[in-house]
């Protein structure tokens, strides 16, 4: 083990030390992965019912542990109650779908050319290397676990510094259901991760573009198969008949909910037309979202992760300023102990500024006009990113003539851009992502192989 060391401390709370552990070194990653292995061969000798009954007593420890989980969860990442709530809660639909995935067809039967039969079959991989960011520390890993278990796959989960205390949580809740060693938690920073993709059979990360790209180039260069999925640069288009106050109240809560820091935030707003109505209802819905302390009941808004988080925000919107950006409203740091900023809005900026072409992961969105649906939808695909796209109004032409148009992964019409259901395909287009969705049936095939079998009689 080496002797660099990561530490979880509170966002809200800078001295409030989570977690600490000692960062994993390539030998000692090798050390895990080598029982994983282990465990891997008696887990795939597991029938599905076991399978599906580990999973199932993973959700109902979950279940039981509620309030632990969301309490952690506020503490070490400073979620607001109301989401870290909806976070477990979905932890626990995540285990109990994917504890029914075990009875799944693990392949199919195709009409035989010569001899019986033709069939296919969809077999783990073994070793799944996962790699996850710290904005949903129960919710990622275990969409990613979850389904690489239930296909028989040993896992090995290398977390966020950030969020190392909510990944011990899990690793106690899943290890007592499942082989020794079958599900490990590997502490550390890059030299860990690298170390993970090194040992893996297959490989899921979540996390930034550049991180997702070293990482899919380390996998595909050792050919195994990878997922990345990365950020959004997320644009809502706002067309003149939507209604202003409920799309206002929609927007602002897609882009400052948790402080922003969600792949799937809208980070631009593109209003078609000159819309006062909807850019002062806008205005006045995001200045209601006062950062506040993560714990108390109602509060949407509470720090961002760390000092550096909340000084790229003010960075950000300097820098917007400078190029002739006018702030609507925040655009300062919030006095108190902890990283809190205001939800900021800044108008009048070009398509061209790093404000819309790059993500901020913070409580940070850019307002600007389009003079038609067409010139929006240009804007709109004008970013190297492709994940989400919402898009608001009542004209079914237009609404379904700008869903067509747009080139993200996901798109949400009078929804907000953040919040997918957990059991439908998941991922972007362009830079947001790499490789096969996650989430749903489509998580299935990934974490599993699949072999083509054919059987004929001996003779006769
Ligand atoms: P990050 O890229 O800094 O880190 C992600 C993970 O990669 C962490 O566990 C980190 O320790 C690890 N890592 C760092 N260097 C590595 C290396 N060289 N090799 C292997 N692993 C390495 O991201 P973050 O700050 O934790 O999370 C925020 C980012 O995640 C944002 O860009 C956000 O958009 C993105 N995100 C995307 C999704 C999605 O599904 N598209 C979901 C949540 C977050």
């Amino acid at each position: 083990m080496s002797t660099s060391h990561v530490t979880s401390t509170s966002p809200q709370a800078p001295n409030d030390v989570i977690a600490e552990a000692g960062a994993l070194d390539p030998r000692a990653v090798a050390g895990l992965a080598a029982r994983a292995r282990e465990a891997q061969r008696e887990w795939r000798a597991t029938g599905a019912a076991g399978r599906c009954a580990a999973l199932a007593g993973a959700a109902r420890d979950l279940r039981d542990r509620r309030q632990e989980a969301v309490e952690l969860i506020i503490r070490e990442v400073g979620k607001p109650r109301g989401e870290a709530m909806g976070e477990v809660d979905r932890g626990i639909a995540i285990l109990e779908y994917y504890a029914q995935a075990a009875f799944a067809s693990t392949g199919d039967l195709l009409p035989a050319s010569l001899g019986w039969l033709l069939y296919t079959e969809r077999r783990p991989h073994g070793l799944a290397g996962l790699i996850t960011p710290w904005n949903f520390p129960i919710a990622i890993p275990l969409w990613k676990s979850a389904p690489a278990l239930v296909c028989g796959n040993a896992v090995l989960l290398k977390p966020s510094p950030d969020a190392l205390g909510t990944a011990q949580f899990l690793e106690g809740l899943i290890a007592r259901h499942v082989p020794d060693g079958l599900f490990a938690v590997a502490p550390g920073e890059a030299e860990t991760g690298e170390a993970v993709v090194a040992e893996s059979d297959v490989v899921s990360f979540t996390g930034s573009v550049a991180v997702g790209a070293h990482v899919t180039a380390q996998a595909t260069g050792r050919g195994v198969p990878v997922q990345a999925e990365m950020g959004g640069q997320n644009a809502a288009i706002v067309l003149p008949d939507a209604d202003p106050e409920r799309t206002a109240a929609m927007i602002a809560g897609a882009a400052m909910g948790y402080a922003g820091q969600k792949c799937t935030a809208t980070r631009r707003v593109i209003v078609v037309g000159e819309n006062d109505a909807f850019v002062d209802a806008l205005i006045e819905r995001t200045g209601a979202l006062a950062p506040g302390d993560p714990y108390a009941d109602g509060v949407a808004v509470g720090p961002v992760i760390s000092q550096a988080a909340r000084d790229r925000v003010l960075e950000a919107v300097r820098r917007a300023e400078a190029g002739g950006g006018r702030t609507l409203t925040g655009g300062a740091a919030v006095d108190r102990d902890g990283w809190f900023v205001q939800p900021t809005l800044v108008d009048r900026v070009d398509p061209s500024d790093p404000i819309m072409q790059e993500e901020t992961f913070g409580p940070l969105a850019a307002v600007c006009r389009a003079e038609s649906l067409d010139a929006a939808i240009q804007i709109a695909n004008g970013v190297r990113f492709g994940l989400v796209t919402s898009i608001h109004g009542r004209d079914l032409d237009q609404l379904l003539r700008a869903a067509a148009a747009v080139d993200t992964g996901m798109v949400k019409v009078n929804g907000p851009t953040a919040g997918v259901d957990f059991y439908a395909p998941f991922g972007g287009e362009k830079a947001s992502s790499f490789g096969p969705r996650e989430q749903g049936t489509a998580a299935l095939g990934f974490y599993t192989s699949t072999h083509t079998i054919s059987l004929a009689p001996h003779a006769g």
